[in-house]
């Protein structure tokens, strides 16, 4: 079960020449991570508890993107396994509390911004501001616990909301989060995945019946083809370049699928790896650069290719799938001329693909927010996974369909049920499965799903709601227009934020009263907790010794203990004493989870449903058969002179920024990335000021020349988020849209 025992696949002794960018050491003089540096700065800024910090990092699952790892090493590679994000994120888990006598007075809090919030320390008292209040004031737990149970019980179901955020998050607080819940009746509960990866799931339960990656990290390394559609795993997995650099080195081809040709992806040193760290190396063998949105189009003219070249599986399509025929009528329908218009590539370019991922004998699909964070979210993932089974990609060796996960928990948090659309196992909310989940717990399961994270907002705005929950997270930075969503918290009475440090939304105006709770992190849980990786591992991570700070608590205790207050005479139902009876209950209600129970140490994990889904083309759907999925390209309206702009990740995790300038391209966080022809049309110059307006909003940035489609330009995320609509989101997901048709000119 340990990763002591896992094969692992060791890096070849072997030099290939033909991968080196050239003799650099360590990239010395390129624009590029300094992982040696920042390990110097992660030993500074954590030297007042550098034990403990360390304890961290050998013993614990790492809280930052959902590749997994526990103490220095994976279940994949042989050697050391590390990155900086994991170090960024270290001095949350290890700083003390803050000085809660600044919470007296908000206003000067409320001009600092995110990180700067984090660096005052941890929470660790409950606080209480009511309107008309300057400030916070400390209470005992108790005191906080029994205004918040009050106001639970003397509201209804459906006015009441609970979100969780997806770093740092167990199995088992998502588990008890769901269950306290539905307890109190309410179905409204998600989770971060919903504004990230919700398409995937929603599209991979309709076409191949389960929402996870089909594969594992061992099948990228042994493919004949990797392709990345929309995903910058240097940035948001980057030890996923080690795999990647893997791959390479066995003979697999790269091939990305991108507005913007993403320096990280295109050349890498992998620090751990003596030759890369020295040479460099070439990752990408093949660029394919679409526009924003433009990766359906691009997607069905490749089909459309393979169709005409006869390089479709016929064997597996008939014997395996379901559709098929209404996606060849779908494509009959679509000329060239219009998917290259669509999708900014050129009918070559989709040839060259198509006949590139025909000659790979395997291919594993990998894909992230640049495909799913768009209206047509879960189109764009039906898109893919056509592809995958037009070649019977899926469920073989080397072969696989891959949403690649960049929190570690938002895997788990919808597979524990802590999801809008979702019970525990990831069934769908109707009467049979809330029937079933009502036998389990002994109370009444709602058989309706609950609203999703940007509808808990817009209910919030319409004074809809009355008690407004959320662990971790900040909704005035990850959703669209912040003004609107600040005017919406505003208005809801009880506001809680449970968290482990500051974030900008506590200090909105109260608009009766805001509880802020002290939650442990993940190491500081009782009794450990789980995470479950991209690949489907559960990994678990023990509770490790060190400081507390004041009072935090266990989120799942906290639950527990909500419950008991809002509801004494039915306590049993939902308590628990300690993070073993959570998962021993999980193996009982999902059944997938299985083994989670016997989970004890670090290492210890257990991979649900073995290394390959749909397995020999089995399908865990009601007739075992794949469904394609008939999707059309749509137009967006970019009028002459406007660009379409997307959102994009620089040095930070999510909203959590790290640094101003982000290694990986050089750009600053009010960059505005821009193709040099675009610069050039509009008679400005690199580094210029400019004003970039959409019809929702502005902001003032700075052009950055970049290798992008004209006709595109991105900005980071959050800053962007200004210029985005509120509301408008993929109606089969709900994942709100991170684009928007934007106006570019010089500032004044
Ligand atoms: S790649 Fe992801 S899981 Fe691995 S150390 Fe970095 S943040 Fe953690």
């Amino acid at each position: 079960m340990a990763w002591k025992t896992s094969a692992k696949i060791k890096s070849s002794k072997r030099t290939k020449r033909d991968m080196w960018v050239g003799f650099k050491p360590y990239g010395i003089g390129e624009t590029k991570p300094n992982h040696y540096k920042e390990m110097l700065k992660t030993l500074w800024e954590n030297r007042d508890n550098l034990p403990y910090a360390w304890r961290i990092l050998h013993k614990g699952v790492c809280d930052g993107c959902a590749l997994g790892v526990a103490g220095f090493h994976d279940w994949t590679l042989s050697g050391v396994h590390l990155c900086t994000t994991r170090l960024n994120l270290l001095r949350t888990n290890t700083m003390g509390p803050l000085d809660h006598a600044l919470l007296a007075d908000v206003a000067p809090l409320k001009t600092l911004r995110n990180r700067e919030l984090r660096d005052l320390g941890r929470l660790a008292h409950p606080m209480v501001r009511r309107a008309g209040e300057p400030g916070f004031t400390q209470v005992s737990w108790g005191e906080a616990l029994d205004l918040i149970a009050d106001r639970i019980r003397a509201t209804t179901p459906d006015r009441l909301a609970v979100y969780l955020t997806a770093r740092g998050i167990t199995n088992e607080t998502y588990y008890v989060a769901q269950k306290f819940t539905r307890f109190v009746g309410s179905n409204n509960i998600d989770n971060a995945a919903r504004v990230c990866h919700a398409p995937s799931t929603t599209t991979l339960k309709r076409t191949i019946g389960v929402a996870a990656t089909t594969c594992s990290y061992t099948d990228v390394i042994n493919s004949d083809l990797v392709v990345l559609f929309g995903a910058n795993v240097a940035n948001g997995q980057p030890v996923f370049m080690k795999y990647l650099y893997l791959a390479r080195k066995r003979g697999a081809k790269v091939a990305v699928v991108n507005p913007l040709r993403e320096p990280g992806l295109d050349r890498y040193w992998v620090p751990s790896n003596v030759e890369s760290a020295m040479f460099g190396t070439q990752m990408t063998d093949e660029w394919f650069a679409v526009n924003t949105g433009g990766d359906l189009a691009f997607l069905n003219g490749v089909l459309k290719v393979l169709l005409a070249d006869g390089a479709v599986d016929r064997d597996f399509v008939r014997d395996h799938t379901e559709g098929f025929d209404d996606v060849v009528v779908e494509l009959d329908r679509e000329s060239f001329d219009d998917l290259e218009r669509q999708s900014g590539a050129t009918r070559a370019d989709m040839e060259r693909f198509a006949r590139m991922y025909a000659s790979a004998r395997s291919a594993v699909l990998i894909w992230s927010m640049g495909i799913t964070q768009h209206e047509r979210g879960a189109d764009n993932v039906a898109a893919i996974v056509n592809l995958g089974l037009a070649r019977g990609n899926v469920g073989r060796p080397g072969a696989g369909l891959m949403p690649i996960r960049g929190h570690s928990g938002v895997q788990g948090g919808a597979e524990m049920g802590a999801y809008a659309t979702a019970l525990p196992g990831g069934l769908d909310v109707n009467a049979a499965n809330a029937a079933a989940l009502s036998e389990h717990y002994g109370f009444a399961v709602g058989d309706r799903p609950g609203i999703t994270a940007e509808e808990m907002v817009e209910a919030a705005g319409r004074g809809e709601i009355d008690v407004l929950y959320s662990s971790g997270g900040n909704f005035l930075e990850v959703l669209p227009e912040p003004d609107v969503v600040d005017a919406a918290l505003a208005r809801v009475p009880l506001r809680v934020h449970q968290d482990v440090v500051l974030s900008t939304q506590m200090f909105t105006e109260p608009g009766q009263v805001v509880v802020l709770l002290p939650a442990a992190t993940r190491y500081e849980k009782r009794n450990g907790g789980t995470e479950t990786t991209t690949e489907r591992r559960i990994a678990y991570s023990p509770e490790i010794e060190g400081p507390r700070p004041g009072e935090v608590r266990s989120e799942w205790e906290i639950f527990v203990e909500l419950a008991r207050r809002v509801a004494p005479e039915r306590a049993e139902q939902c308590t628990f004493a300690s993070g073993q009876e959570i998962r021993d209950e999980i193996a009982r209600v999902v059944p997938v989870y299985s083994g989670v129970e016997l989970l004890r140490t670090t290492g210890d994990a257990i991979q649900w449903g073995g290394t390959r889904l749909c397995e020999g083309g089995t399908f865990p759907t009601p007739d075992g058969r794949a469904r394609f999925l008939a999707v059309a390209p749509s137009e967006v309206d970019v009028p002459p002179g406007s660009f379409v702009l997307s959102t994009r990740r620089g040095k930070q995790f999510n909203t959590m920024v790290h640094e101003q300038k982000d290694p990986l391209t050089g750009a600053m966080r009010d960059a505005l990335f821009m193709a040099a022809s675009d610069i050039e049309g509009l008679g400005l110059r690199d580094g210029d000021r400019v004003v970039v307006r959409s019809d929702h909003g502005e902001m003032r940035a700075r052009l950055h020349e970049s290798p992008l489609r004209p006709g595109n330009v991105q900005a980071f995320f959050p800053e962007g988020n200004v210029l985005l609509r509120a509301g408008r989101r993929d109606p089969a997901s709900g994942v709100p849209d991170y684009n928007a048709v934007v106006t570019v000119e010089a500032a004044r």
